[in-house]
């Protein structure tokens, strides 16, 4: 959609906006449907950070949808950097130039009211939703694989001229988010340090034993954590979890992506992998339990992780062009070890929302006497993959763990 943006008085200083003002500034300050226009707005986000308005001209039916942050975090009222807002604009252009299939069209970023217009995509549904609902997506992994392999290696230096990627590791700096990712993915699951770990009465010995006192993966974890915060390889979504993942039978769109910043290309990749895990495992606990979702994850987790490695390969051939890296033992080297970074960086992103404060609604649909065993198989496949991270060289090790559970 075309906007014709306006300069107005009202909006030069940031106010959060409610319905009603969004109704004006879509065409007071975006220029996007006409004055007499019916204009319906809806409040739609489910988020507990920002506001999301959805926008329809009900005459033509276009609509767009505005996403508004504010100084403040919608749920608990503290404060967060609002550049959050900037960041996820520019990533969200810089995505779609490299995966327009996969990513909303930014139509406008506001950086006086911290407010983003971009494409609607309420054609696509939440994909959390739709995998608790065990609905399956055939096209999923080659989709998202080809989103992860294009938007990943394309932002590196490997391919981007080492100034222009210098320019974006500082565009993209992040400290209020990742700070959050720090401390809620690679500490407080490992020592509970802040006391904000919930975890399931029954189950707090097994916690304190595999995690808490587990000196050698607590060794493993450190090494992701400072790779995290030190590897500025590929610019990245930072929050890939499967609810900013809108998906139909059709295709897919990823957003959210307000914790973007330069880190391990594995991070993403392995944020993919361990939200297929959770309604995997609820679906194997529920009382009817459906074979065909079950195959289907399998499937999902093993080609994410074949495809995301054959598809780094491609494009590294064809966009690599320093000789250098032309290397095949270099090449072979960096892609083995931002996969084995996906593997370790799926077992802490299972691990942490399995005993941190930010839960999936899977785990809160397992029942009660089978929520125990459910987290324990959980954490158990994280440690392995944190473990095992540099020994997994194809889909089918990802999965080795879950065959063994379904007979259980
Ligand atoms: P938050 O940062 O608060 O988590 P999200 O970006 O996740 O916000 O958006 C919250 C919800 O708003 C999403 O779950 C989705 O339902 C809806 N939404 C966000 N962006 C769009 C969009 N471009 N098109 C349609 N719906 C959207
Ligand atoms: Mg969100």
């Amino acid at each position: 959609m075309k906007l014709t943006p306006k300069e107005s008085a009202v909006y030069q200083e940031h106010f959060l906006m409610d319905s009603e003002t969004v109704k004006r500034y879509v065409v007071e300050r975006l220029g996007a449907f006409p004055a007499e226009a019916p204009i319906e707005v809806t409040e739609i986000g489910d988020g507990n950070i920002n506001y999301v308005f959805r926008v329809v001209n009900q005459t033509t039916n276009e609509s767009l949808v505005i996403k508004q942050a504010d100084v403040l975090l919608r749920s608990s009222g503290r404060p967060l950097d609002i550049e959050r807002n900037r960041i996820e604009a520019e990533i969200l252009r810089l995505q779609n130039e490299l995966a327009p299939q996969f990513v909303p069209q930014v139509y406008y970023y506001d950086q006086k009211m911290y407010a983003l217009t971009m494409e609607d995509v309420s054609a696509y549904q939440n994909m959390r939703y739709e995998l608790i609902e065990k609905h399956i997506f055939p096209a999923f992994s080659e989709e998202i694989a080809e989103y992860l392999a294009r938007t990943l290696l394309l932002t590196s230096d490997l391919v981007l001229a080492r100034d222009v990627k210098k320019q974006r590791v500082k565009a993209f700096i992040n400290p209020e988010m990742c700070d959050i990712s720090e401390d809620l993915v690679f500490t407080e699951p490992y020592n509970d340090y802040k006391k904000r770990n919930i975890v399931t009465a029954g189950n707090e010995r097994f916690v304190a034993e595999n995690l808490y006192e587990n000196e050698p993966l607590q060794v493993e974890v450190a090494l992701l954590r400072n790779n995290f915060m030190n590897n500025a390889q590929a610019l990245l979504h930072g929050d890939l979890h499967t609810g900013s993942i809108f998906i139909n039978q059709t295709g897919l769109k990823v957003i959210d992506p307000e914790f973007a910043f330069y880190g391990p290309a594995g991070y993403d990749i392995g944020n993919v992998l361990a939200h297929l895990y959770f309604p995997m495992i609820k679906n194997l606990l529920d009382p009817t339990s459906d074979r065909e979702f079950h195959q289907w994850s399998k499937q999902m987790i093993r080609e994410v992780y074949d495809k995301v490695q054959v598809k780094l390969a491609e494009y590294y051939d064809e966009a690599v062009t320093f000789s250098l890296y032309r290397n095949h033992t270099f090449k072979d080297t960096m892609l083995q070890g931002i996969m084995a970074d996906a593997a370790g960086y799926a077992g802490t992103e299972i691990i942490r929302r399995v005993v941190g404060d930010s839960k999936v609604k899977e785990l809160s649909l397992v029942s009660a006497e089978k929520k125990i065993a459910a987290e324990r198989m959980l954490l158990k496949l994280g440690i392995q993959l944190i473990i095992n991270r540099k020994h997994i060289t194809c889909g089918n090790q990802l999965i080795d763990g879950i065959t063994e559970l379904e007979g259980e």
